[in-house]
């Protein structure tokens, strides 16, 4: 099989750091274009915007958007109109309705669209959800802080409506536990806390209630310095199970069962091939659908500037 003719759109960090090492990588697919509006990769024909690629190369098959949340749903559903299989970085929009236009789009055109999860490929989720089942949990503590200007500097779209703020981290942190823990979860309460000169919020808590009334709470903090924590404490009725770093160790009571390499966004195109070659749709919703409503139920409150 020809590898899949595969352009990228948005040239950021996650662009250079993530999808180029992975499709470098993977035979599956060949690089053929870029659209950014300010960046160009050596060697590789760049474009402005997406309209001006696909008119200059129409053979492109795929393009995998890794651009700003807020301007996703226009380039995705122009590659769709033009029946160009689509794979989304998270999250998959910005709004619901957005994501739910670019799946009936998907749907009629016979398209492949990818909403990404990169976390759900972190290397302890999957053993974890295995561990879970015939167990009973009885509480869940998720702890996700991190460093704002240590891991998205100078990322001022963060802050605008649409960006998310913290819910931008906070957002994979939802993405396992919608995974591994038994479904529904539905939101009880939320409180976001939104610096005076931001449209998003710096931190946030929210109570969460799974099936039987299972407690989950939800910390996320962009004001973290010092060690980060990407943790999700899961108490069970035989056992402890900590995920940690971002989901991909696992310990058991204290006993560490997995530790593995990084390998979250080579499995991710490593599910959309199929998805193309047999023009699927694999969208998940559950972590989205969970941040639209901490933002349609949260109270606010309003708390220090944030300066870069
Ligand atoms: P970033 O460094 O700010 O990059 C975003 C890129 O989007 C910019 O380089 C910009 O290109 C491009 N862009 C803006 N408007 C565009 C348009 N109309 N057409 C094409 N490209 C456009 O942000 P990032 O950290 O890479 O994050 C991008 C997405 O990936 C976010 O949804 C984020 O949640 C997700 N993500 C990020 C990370 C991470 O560690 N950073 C991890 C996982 C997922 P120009 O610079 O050329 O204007």
């Amino acid at each position: 099989m020809s590898p899949i003719k595969l352009a990228i759109v948005g040239l950021g960090k996650i662009a250079r750091d993530q999808h180029l090492p992975s499709l470098a990588a993977n035979p599956n697919y060949q690089l053929v274009a870029v659209a950014s509006p300010h960046n160009k990769l050596e060697g590789t024909p760049s474009y402005p915007n997406i309209e001006t690629m696909l008119r200059e190369q129409p053979g492109i098959e795929a393009v995998s958007l890794c651009c700003t949340p807020q301007v996703r749903y226009e380039i995705a559903n122009y590659a769709l109109e033009q029946n160009k299989h689509v794979m989304l970085e998270k999250p998959p929009g910005a709004t619901l309705n957005e994501v739910a236009g670019l799946m009936d789009l998907a749907q009629q055109r016979r398209l492949a669209l990818f909403a990404t999860w990169h976390s759900r490929e972190a290397a302890a989720v999957e053993p974890a959800r295995d561990w879970l089942i015939g167990r009973k949990i009885r509480k869940v503590q998720v702890t996700w802080k991190e460093d704002v200007r240590v891991w998205h500097p100078g990322q001022a779209w963060i802050w605008k409506a649409g960006g998310l703020g913290v819910f931008d981290p906070g957002i994979n942190a939802l993405s396992i536990i919608t995974r591994i823990l038994p479904q529904p979860l539905v939101l009880k309460d939320a409180e976001l806390h939104v610096p005076s000169n931001c449209e998003t919020p710096i931190a946030a808590e929210l109570t969460l209630q799974g099936p039987g009334g299972l407690p989950v709470r939800a910390e996320f903090d962009f004001r973290q310095t010092g060690p980060q924590s990407w943790d999700i404490d899961i108490e069970t009725d035989d056992g402890h199970l900590l995920l940690s770093k971002g989901g991909s160790v696992m310990h058991v009571d204290g006993k560490q069962t997995v530790s593995a390499p990084d390998r979250e966004y080579a499995n991710l195109y490593a599910r959309f091939a199929p998805l193309v070659r047999e023009r699927r749709m694999d969208v998940d919703l559950a972590a989205f659908r969970l941040v639209a409503d901490a933002f349609m139920c949260g109270r606010r409150s309003v708390v220090d500037p944030f300066i870069e």
